[in-house]
C-alpha cells in the first residue's frame, strides 16, 4: 500500500518529524491514526491534572493519551512526531480579547513605546512616510502615564505636524482617543454634535487662547480628546474597510495568535457582519482559529442574534451578550463608589441606566444567551452583581447552569465579593492589566481600595474557578505574560522584586487551568476543548519551557515551537 508523500517543514535540529511512509506487516494489527506525538511531557489539564508522554489523533480529535510505549505499540501513523522531551499544553484559550482590533492594529501606527508626546509625533511622521496612501493616519497605544509630566495630551502639536491629513490616536485602554483638527472637521465633530450616550468631548479647561473660540456662546474650544462613545463620532466617518481588508485583518490576528499558542479566542465585542465573515472564512478554511463570540447589542445585532438565538459550529460560537457597565481606571471612566483618590471631583460613570441594562439582559437571557459584562469600578461591579442576582437568584434560575461572567472585575468592594459565590458568577480577568496599571493605580485608588483591586486569588476562591484572558490588543497576546503576571505578579523585568500584592497571586496550576479548561468552561465548551483528553479537539501546543517548574524570571520568554488545531499544524517556529 502506497501512502501519499507528505511535505513537512523540518524544525532545524530540535525536532525531527519521523515519516513512516510504509506500514510494515508487523504494524498491520495496529490502529491507524492521523498523527502520533510521543516522547513529550504532556500537561493534559484533565481532571487529575495528569502528566503524560504521548497521544494519538484521528479526525481532528485526541483518541488516546498515555505512555509513549503504550501509544506507539497500539497505534500507527504516517505522521509521527518525536517531541524530544519538550513540553505540551492544551491550545491556549484567551477568554477575553478583540480579534478584529488586533488585525486592524497590525496596519496602524504603534505609539505605545513613546516616552513623550513629541515622540508620538515622530513615530507618526515615520508612519506617514511609510504609508503615504492612507487617507487617515490611525495609531494606538499612547499612555500619558508613561510621560513626564503625566498629563492628557491635546491636539495642538498634532495640528502643527499634520494640518492636512486626519489623525486618530487611541489611548492604550481604547476608551479615549485624540484627534487633530483635520479629523474633527472631516468627521464634522463640533460643540453641537449629537453625543451618543456615555460619550464626552474634551474641551480646553482654562479660557486661554484656544478656549476663546466660542466664548461668546459660552462654549469652550474642543481639545481633540474624545471620551468613550464619543470615539464613534470619528470612527463612523472613517472610510470603511473592504471585505478583503477585513479578511486580511482576521488572518493577521490569527497568525499572531498561533505564534503565541492561542487556538481559541473569546471575542468580547462581536457584530453581525464580522460574525458572518468569520463563519464564511471558517467554511472556506481560510481561518482556523476558534472563536467564542460575545454580541455587541446594537439594534442591527439584536435583530439578527435574537432572531437566530445562540449559534454554534465547530469553530464559531455566538453564545453571549456583551455589555459595558463603565470605562477604565486609566481614563477615570470606571464607575467608583467613592471619588478617585487623585481627583476628588471624579467618580466615573455607568454607560446606561440600570433599567436599560435590565431590559437588554432579559431579552438575551430569554433566548439562552450568557451575559458577560465589562465592570471595572467597584460601583459598576456592585450594580451588575446586584442586577445579575435579580435573574440568577430566582427560584426558576437558581439551579440552572448559566455561568454569567463579569469581565475584568477589577475593583470589587469586599462586601460584594461573596456575590460571585452566591450566584456562581465567573470572574473573567486579565492578569497583565494588574501589571500594566501597577505603577500608577495606587495613586488613583488609594491604599484601602487597592486591597480588593486585581484580586485574582480572592475572586478565584469564591467558586474555585476563574478565566484568564489578555484583552489583546490592549495587552500583548503572549499567554506566558499572563501566566507570569498571575503567578509572580511582576513585569517583564521582574519588578517589583517581591511581586505586586502577592496575596492575590495564584498557583501555576490555577493559572494554567484559567487559560485552558476554565476558559473553555466559561464559554460552555469544556466538553470539546481546554484539555488533552480522548474525544476532544486535538488543539495543542509544543513549547520549549516547563512552565510548571521553571524559574519565574524566564516564564515570559517561553517559546511556542508548534501549534496544532484539530490535529493540523498551523504554526511552526522559525528558529
Ligand atoms: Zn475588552
Amino acid at each position: 500500500m502506497k501512502l501519499p508523500l507528505l511535505r513537512l517543514s523540518f524544525f532545524s535540529n530540535f525536532f525531527v518529524l519521523v515519516l513512516i511512509l510504509f506500514m510494515s506487516s508487523s504494524c498491520s494489527s495496529k490502529e491507524v491514526v492521523d498523527l502520533i506525538v510521543h516522547n513529550a511531557k504532556v500537561y493534559t489539564v484533565d481532571t487529575d491534572f495528569s502528566i503524560q508522554e504521548a497521544f494519538a489523533i484521528r479526525d481532528g480529535k485526541f483518541v488516546e493519551i498515555g505512555k509513549s510505549n503504550a501509544i506507539l505499540a497500539k497505534y500507527t501513523s504516517a505522521r509521527v512526531v518525536d517531541a524530544q522531551k519538550k513540553y505540551i499544553l492544551p491550545g491556549i484559550i484567551d477568554a477575553h480579547a478583540h480579534l478584529y482590533w488586533l488585525g486592524q492594529k497590525l496596519e496602524e501606527a504603534d505609539v505605545s513605546k513613546a516616552k513623550s508626546f513629541s515622540e508620538v509625533i515622530t513615530i507618526l511622521q515615520q508612519y506617514r512616510e511609510a504609508n503615504p496612501d492612507k487617507k487617515w493616519i490611525k495609531g494606538y497605544g499612547w499612555n500619558q502615564n508613561n510621560w513626564n509630566p503625566a498629563t492628557l495630551p491635546t491636539k495642538e502639536l498634532l495640528d502643527e505636524a499634520f494640518p492636512d491629513v486626519p489623525v486618530f490616536l487611541k489611548r492604550i485602554d481604547e476608551h479615549v482617543a485624540l484627534v487633530n483638527q483635520k479629523a474633527l472637521s472631516e468627521a464634522r465633530i463640533n460643540q453641537y454634535s449629537k453625543m451618543p450616550k456615555g460619550g464626552t468631548l474634551g474641551v480646553y479647561e482654562n479660557e486661554g487662547e484656544k478656549g476663546k473660540l466660542n466664548k461668546e456662546k459660552g462654549l469652550k474650544g474642543l481639545n481633540g480628546l474624545l471620551y468613550e462613545t464619543a470615539i464613534n463620532l470619528a470612527t463612523e466617518k472613517m472610510p470603511p474597510l473592504t471585505e478583503e481588508e477585513m479578511k486580511r485583518a482576521f488572518q493577521g490576528a490569527e497568525k499572531v495568535c498561533f505564534q503565541n499558542g492561542v487556538t481559541s479566542v473569546g471575542d468580547a465585542l462581536m457584530d453581525k457582519t464580522m460574525f458572518e465573515l468569520l463563519d464564511s472564512m471558517h467554511r472556506e478554511e481560510s481561518l482556523k482559529l476558534r472563536v467564542y463570540a460575545m454580541i455587541n447589542p446594537t439594534e442591527e445585532n439584536q435583530d439578527y442574534f435574537l432572531e437566530k438565538g445562540t449559534i454554534k459550529t465547530e469553530r464559531l460560537h455566538a453564545g453571549a451578550l456583551k455589555l459595558f457597565a463603565d470605562g477604565t481606571l486609566g481614563s477615570y471612566g470606571a464607575a467608583m463608589l467613592e471619588a478617585y483618590s487623585d481627583s476628588a471631583s471624579m467618580y466615573g460613570a455607568m454607560w446606561r441606566s440600570t433599567d436599560e441594562y435590565r431590559q437588554l439582559i432579559k431579552k438575551f437571557a430569554d433566548k439562552g444567551f450568557q451575559v458577560n459584562t465589562h465592570c471595572i469600578g467597584d460601583s459598576a461591579n456592585r450594580i451588575f452583581l446586584d442586577l445579575y442576582s435579580e435573574f440568577l437568584g430566582t427560584e426558576e434560575n437558581k439551579n440552572k447552569d448559566l455561568r454569567w461572567r463579569i469581565e475584568h472585575a477589577q475593583v470589587v468592594h469586599s462586601n460584594d465579593l461573596e456575590k460571585f459565590k452566591k450566584f456562581k458568577i465567573i470572574p473573567s480577568v486579565q492578569p497583565t492589566h494588574a501589571i500594566s496599571d501597577m505603577p500608577w493605580v495606587e495613586t488613583r485608588l488609594g491604599r484601602v481600595r487597592m486591597g480588593h483591586a486585581y484580586a485574582y486569588r480572592e475572586l478565584y476562591e469564591q467558586n474555585n474557578i476563574i478565566a484568564f484572558g489578555t484583552d489583546f490588543p490592549i495587552e500583548s497576546v503572549n499567554p506566558f505574560g499572563t501566566f507570569h503576571a498571575a503567578v509572580a505578579r511582576q513585569d517583564g523585568l521582574g519588578n517589583p522584586k517581591d511581586g505586586f500584592q502577592m496575596e492575590n497571586a495564584v498557583t501555576r496550576e490555577v493559572a494554567l487551568k484559567a487559560m485552558t479548561i476554565w476558559a473553555a468552561y466559561a464559554a460552555f465548551e469544556e466538553k470539546e476543548k481546554g484539555s488533552i483528553e480522548a474525544g476532544k479537539f486535538a488543539d495543542f501546543i509544543l513549547i520549549d519551557t516547563d512552565i510548571m517548574k521553571t524559574d519565574n524570571r524566564i516564564l515570559r520568554n517561553t517559546h511556542v515551537l508548534q501549534t496544532y488545531v484539530n490535529g493540523q499544524m498551523v504554526y511552526i517556529s522559525e528558529f
